[in-house]
């Protein structure tokens, strides 16, 4: 018997359908203290400790929490989004605003370029490389004893940092394609193949202006 019969490439194919992966974050943002203090260069630095076991967790919206992470312009901002996010990374406790921001600009940049066409910061960590790298464990879960077989996939996430990568991954296995709005700077995905605005109200602005230097 001749083993070469395996690697036959003719022949029907079985694929299976399509199926939706599912992000998996549990959180209970009052189990987290969040702190802030300054470094030696006065940037502010915040830090993160599980502090109870009291609540049950909740599942986070990935999208929710990567659209409330672009829109962090100051470090309050960021103060209050740690507040709610639960853990930002799995591996360290803290974050500098410096760093935090670099998340920021590296996220968008994974968004618009790729997720493999994008250079890896040196700060990452941990199981986060694989997160950030479009390589996330995938778990598969499947029910073969109902009539139609289930099967059940997600993404399970710790941190905030691997929540949002797992949403831009799927975001990518879908096709979905990202501008930045010339105006606001927000990332949105257009509805149409010429749409430069993220919206009515940021193309009527850039109009006026235009109207108004005469150009
Ligand atoms: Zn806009």
């Amino acid at each position: 018997m001749s083993y070469l019969l395996f690697r036959s490439t003719s022949g029907p194919k079985q694929i299976l359908a399509a199926m939706p992966i599912e992000i998996i974050y549990r959180v209970a943002p009052e189990d987290w203290a969040v702190s802030v203090k300054s470094n030696s260069e006065e940037i502010p630095v915040f830090s993160w400790r599980k502090t109870g076991w009291g609540s049950s967790p909740e599942l986070g919206q990935a999208i929710t929490i990567r659209d409330a992470f672009d829109a962090v312009k100051s470090p309050s901002d960021a103060l209050s989004f740690l507040s709610h996010s639960g853990p930002f990374r799995y591996v360290r406790g803290s974050v500098s605003w410096t760093v935090f921001q670099g998340w920021q600009a590296f996220f968008r940049n994974q968004r618009i370029k790729g997720v493999r066409s994008t250079q890896t910061p040196q700060w990452v960590d941990g199981d986060e490389l694989d997160h950030i790298v479009g390589n996330p464990k995938i778990k598969i879960d499947i029910t073969l004893k109902a009539k139609v077989p289930l099967a059940k996939v997600w993404i399970e996430c710790a941190s905030v940092v691997e929540v949002i990568a797992a949403s831009i991954f799927v975001e990518q296995l879908k096709g979905v394609k990202i501008r930045i709005c010339p105006w606001c700077q927000r990332l949105f995905e257009p509805q149409t193949k010429r749409g430069t605005y993220c919206g009515h109200a940021c193309a009527h602005s850039a109009g006026q202006k235009r109207r108004r230097s005469g150009t």
